[in-house]
């Protein structure tokens, strides 16, 4: 079980019985069950195969972690909708049966109660406690389920206080760093970046009249460009051509040489 990032040790998932997605509610808290039967992660999947219900988790009795619903989905298992689209389903395997009284081991106790600190810490529901954010399934009168299991039972109390060892821990984990924090961009810098870019667009665009205006229309001129007022010279070539008119040293007309 990766409990940071709550992966379970096992998935097997159902293919029915739950309803895809939660219509848009948190969830904001856990409901606890026991089987009333002593069942691995397949038999409870099995169990539900014929019964409309089902769980997010099963802890089985040597404490492993099956997921059969995921947490992004709704799963059947509470008194009424609401309930099922705001909470998270943990059921824990019974060890014996009724004629010892659904005893539940101390492994499946201890991962469920490091489940519900983990899913606590993961979805930010807070420290466990019963009735805020861990409720039992009996909370609606309508079952007795998770019986010995819940806050009146005699493993509710050692329970829940596991769960709250379990989450103290978790959080007193070294944080991991926040990353830097970008500096925000004011109005003001927002405008100067548009400034600048518009400046340079504008210095661009002048570049290339420039530019266009010394090589003149090459299709016309040929490779040399140039402007037939300066006799197909470009402006570089005209400058030549004046200069070598008025005895500039040096200063020669190129059109000439061809
Ligand atoms: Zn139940």
């Amino acid at each position: 079980m990766d409990w940071d990032n709550i992966e379970p040790d096992r998935y097997r998932l159902m293919n029915k019985n739950f309803t895809p997605g939660r219509a848009g509610h948190q969830i904001r808290y856990i409901v606890i069950h026991h089987n009333a039967g002593c069942l691995s992660i397949d038999q409870i999947w099995q169990v539900w195969q014929t019964r409309e219900a089902s769980a997010h988790y099963q802890v089985d009795v040597e404490g492993t972690i099956g997921q059969l619903v995921n947490d992004t989905d709704t799963a059947w298992h509470a008194a009424d909708l609401l309930r099922n689209q705001e909470s998270i389903g943990i059921e824990h395997a019974n060890s014996a049966g009724p004629d010892a009284d659904w005893p539940i081991s101390e492994a499946t106790r201890e991962s469920g109660a490091h489940l519900v600190a983990a899913l606590c810490r993961y979805y930010g529901l807070g420290r466990p406690a019963w009735g805020v954010n861990v409720r039992p399934h009996s909370e609606t009168g309508q079952t007795s389920c998770p019986y010995r299991l819940g806050p009146n039972g005699e493993y509710g109390n050692a329970y829940i206080t596991r769960a709250q060892y379990w989450y103290d821990q978790m959080g007193s984990a070294t944080p991991t760093p926040a990353p830097p924090k970008e500096t925000p961009v004011t109005d003001d810098q927002t405008a100067l970046l548009r400034q600048i870019r518009d400046n340079t667009a504008d210095c661009r665009a002048m570049l290339m009249a420039l530019s266009a205006q010394d090589m003149g229309d090459p299709g016309v001129t040929g490779p040399y460009g140039g402007w037939s007022q300066t006799g197909y010279r470009t402006r570089t070539d005209l400058l030549g051509a004046i200069g070598e008119a008025v005895g500039v040293p040096g200063a020669r007309d190129t059109k000439k040489e061809k």
